[in-house]
């Protein structure tokens, strides 16, 4: 740690850095009125039953798409938003779009099991006083049952864990929201973090999910993964899924759900209303014919 430190010293920053440091302070600055104007945006991207190909929830995801230099993609503008404070802000605001958007759907396409919505929480968000409150306001607000939101956190959340996180954790829950661990493999939950946390969901990372089926340590991981998760009485999502060859191989190995490219990109909710509708005609074989695109 010593060494690290020392290697920090001050220095003079290169012109490269100096425009990335002008463009965060830009978009930062930036960030109030494009909330206050609701320039933010939400995609929808679904998950899917691996082996029938059924839509069974969607994953919103962010997106600021009218900033004069272009679209910013959110693994840029969450960091930001999070440095920034702003993320208890825009989080707030994609619990409430997200809820009515989903529920919406919910009742306009009557499905025996509704589609559930899976919503990505910051840090920041989980050790916010007034979190809890968002969400059951946000629940009520759009009409939708709880046990239809899952709420997903990183590794890095069960690292930081205070007894205010968990006990938001434990009243949601009681409420009966659902748990996930987003980007699983990627940080450092330990296994006691798992046995000892209310969670019902691992999301594994597309990093596990690329090198499969040809890399055959990856796919011994996955399987390592499935087998925990079975024992742990989780569900597991494998993320980023391209390929047909890696559909097939997780299928054959028991991994019941994922997202990715190969079935949907993130769609607007018009779109993910077309979807549905085509699974309550029960059109099965190929769900997503011109939306994967
Ligand atoms: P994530 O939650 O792990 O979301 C998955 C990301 O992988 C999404 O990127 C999605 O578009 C992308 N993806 C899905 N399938 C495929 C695939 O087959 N191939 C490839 N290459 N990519 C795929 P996106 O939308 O750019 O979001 C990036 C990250 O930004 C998210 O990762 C999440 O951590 C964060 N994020 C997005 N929206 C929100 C939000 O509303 N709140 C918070 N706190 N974070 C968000
Ligand atoms: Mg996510
Ligand atoms: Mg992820
Ligand atoms: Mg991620």
């Amino acid at each position: 740690a010593a060494k690290a430190a020392g290697k920090r010293q001050w220095r003079r920053f290169e012109p490269q850095q100096r425009v990335r440091m002008v463009e965060r302070h830009d978009l930062k600055a930036q960030m109030d009125g494009a909330i206050a104007r609701g320039e933010f945006a939400l995609c929808y991207q679904p998950v899917v039953d691996i082996a029938a190909g059924d839509v069974v929830g969607f994953e919103a995801l962010a997106r600021w798409p009218h900033l004069p230099t272009g679209p910013v993609p959110p693994g840029q503008f969450i960091p930001l938003a999070e440095e920034s404070g702003h993320i208890s802000m825009l989080g707030a605001w994609v619990l409430h779009r997200a809820t009515a958007d989903i529920a919406r759907l919910q009742r306009r396409i009557p499905l025996p099991a509704p589609p559930y919505l899976s919503v990505n929480v910051s840090a920041r968000q989980w050790g916010d006083m007034s979190f809890l409150d968002e969400v059951c306001t946000a629940l009520d607000a759009a009409g939708l049952v709880p046990g239809t939101l899952q709420l997903e956190l990183t590794e890095s959340v069960l690292m930081q864990r205070t007894d205010q996180i968990d006990e938001v954790i434990r009243e949601l829950k009681e409420v009966g929201v659902r748990i996930a661990i987003d980007d699983f493999g990627t940080g450092y939950a330990s296994l006691r973090y798992l046995r000892d946390f209310p969670i019902d969901v691992l999301k594994i990372d597309k990093t596990f999910i690329d090198g499969i089926p040809q890399d055959s340590q990856q796919v011994a991981l996955v399987e390592a993964i499935l087998r925990l998760a079975d024992t742990l009485g989780l569900q597991v999502i494998a993320e980023g899924i391209e390929e047909q060859e890696q559909r097939e191989l997780l299928a054959d190995i028991g991994c019941r759900f994922g997202q990715g490219y190969l079935f949907a990109r993130p769609m607007t909710v018009e779109e993910g209303e077309l979807v549905l509708r085509q699974r309550a005609r029960g059109s099965g074989g190929a769900p997503f014919p011109d939306t994967a695109a």
